[in-house]
């Protein structure tokens, strides 16, 4: 059995995907086993035309009964299986595989030359290798993979890039060297399908924290069964140029295989604060959150995690398991983020038809008119409800979950605005669930 590294690359389509799915190739092929990936590391473009775009690059070690000049064809088979369109040299590829090393094999053919003639040159192949394969020696050089990065000069070709990824403890081991060389690490939980309102959250950790990560999952265990879980927008190439732009370091995208493996039985009960609003029409879904909460803050164990007060019982339930629980991470709400109508930002916003998005306006006109009736010194909180649900029905919502008045920090229904309280809608719009609220408290005070 030999060991052998391959490199991966990756910079027209869906990057990523096109990099899990010559992996996923890789692990169906006969003759070869995946043992180990690395990240994925965004990187600038070396060489070829100019303006293309960024790479994703990736490493992976396999085993194999093969021998070197047999493992090229099965790497050229998941390139044509991906549809590699091969332009000119250095140009754009949908997908690049490259054998690095075969054990400590010197090959000089006119196919194949081991080691990779310019592994050692490049930084988007080394360190890939290196992370997964710091020891490794390079049989021309006699210098491990790790010493062959450190001994490269410095350049920028991987400093814009995100680095994503799919494995748990990779995850896991990043976050705490970097918390261990001192830097802050903040954290951003996310479903994907990102939108302004996510990177605010983004922005506001940036500006604290040293090194910024975000999730994308779109975890199970928060949908009921007659929910969207299977339509929920997915569109992680876009997502992962946006983290990108905002200056986002780490993603983490795991797969639901990865989060929730056979026999996983261990889930968060979660506060009283999920009881009421949302835990009556989402039973479970709170129970769900928090378990995949917890679980991030232990993957990516950062200084403190941004939420977003458009999922107002979602934060504090989070807030209430952080404190009841100790654990050690500082929660950072972020405001919600409007369009320009007023209408709250949301992946789901993307099923509303014209006529429905029209139609959910009325939710935050609701809202506003709720806070400017407490301003005006309204404090009757049925009267308030009832104004809002006139609101809805008068634009044509009909489904209305809960319109209602609760205390800021229990969630409890009030009778009376007497102290501070948060205003919250959940309702259909068409198939469309959407929920949105607003604090009444500074009015309120
Ligand atoms: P999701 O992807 O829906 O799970 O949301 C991930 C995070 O983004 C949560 O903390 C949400 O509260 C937050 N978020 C979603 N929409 C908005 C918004 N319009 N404004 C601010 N934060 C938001």
């Amino acid at each position: 059995m030999a060991s052998c590294l391959i490199a991966l690359g990756s910079n027209l389509g869906e990057r990523v995907g096109n990099l899990q799915s010559a992996i996923g190739l890789l692990r169906n092929a006969p003759g070869v086993s995946v043992v180990r990936t690395s990240s994925f590391v965004e990187t600038l473009p070396v060489g070829g035309p100019a303006d293309q775009p960024r790479f994703f690059n990736a490493a992976l070690v396999l085993e194999t009964e093969l021998p070197p000049a047999a493992v090229l064809p099965a790497l050229l088979s998941v390139e044509q299986q991906l549809g590699r369109i091969r332009g000119e040299r250095c140009g754009p590829r949908t997908i690049d595989l490259d054998l690095l090393l075969y054990d400590q094999q010197v090959v000089e053919t006119p196919e194949l030359t081991l080691p990779h003639p310019r592994m050692h040159l490049r930084r988007f192949v080394l360190a890939p290798a290196a992370e997964i394969a710091p020891d490794w020696r390079h049989p021309a050089l006699g210098r491990s993979l790790a010493a062959l990065l450190k001994a490269l000069p410095p350049d920028d070709t991987d400093k814009t890039g995100l680095q994503v990824f799919t494995d748990p403890r990779a995850i896991q081991a990043k976050v705490l060297a970097l918390r261990r060389e001192g830097l802050l690490v903040g954290l951003v939980p996310t479903m994907g399908a990102l939108h302004a309102g996510h990177l605010s959250l983004v922005q506001i950790a940036r500006r604290r924290a040293d090194r910024v990560a975000a999730s994308i999952f779109v975890n199970p265990t928060q949908f009921g069964p007659r929910e969207d879980f299977s339509r929920y927008p997915r569109s992680l190439d876009d997502d992962l140029a946006a983290l990108s732009e905002e200056g986002c370091d780490l993603v983490f995208v795991p797969s639901a295989a990865d989060m929730y493996p056979p026999g996983f039985s261990t889930y968060v009960e979660p506060p009283a604060v999920a009881a009421p609003l949302e835990g009556v029409c989402r039973p479970g879904h709170f129970r769900g959150v928090a378990t995949i909460v917890l679980k991030l803050f232990h993957l990516l164990p950062a200084d403190f995690a941004c939420f977003g007060q458009k999922d107002y019982q979602q934060l504090q339930v989070i807030r209430r398991m952080t404190q009841d629980l100790a654990l050690p991470i500082e929660i950072v709400a972020g405001p919600t983020i409007r369009e320009p109508d007023g209408l709250a930002m949301s992946s789901r916003n993307r099923y509303l038809s014209p006529a429905e998005r029209q139609r959910a306006l009325s939710i935050s006109r609701a809202l506003a008119q709720a806070a400017e009736s407490v301003a005006a010194g309204e404090r009757d909180a049925s009267r308030l409800s009832q104004r809002m649900r006139a609101t809805l029905q008068a634009a044509g919502i009909d489904r209305i979950d809960y319109a209602t008045i609760a205390d800021a920090e229990s969630l409890a229904e009030l009778q009376s605005v007497d102290r501070p309280a948060v205003a919250l809608i959940a309702a259909h719009v068409g198939t469309t669930r959407l929920i949105d609220n607003r604090l009444l408290s500074e009015s309120h005070a």
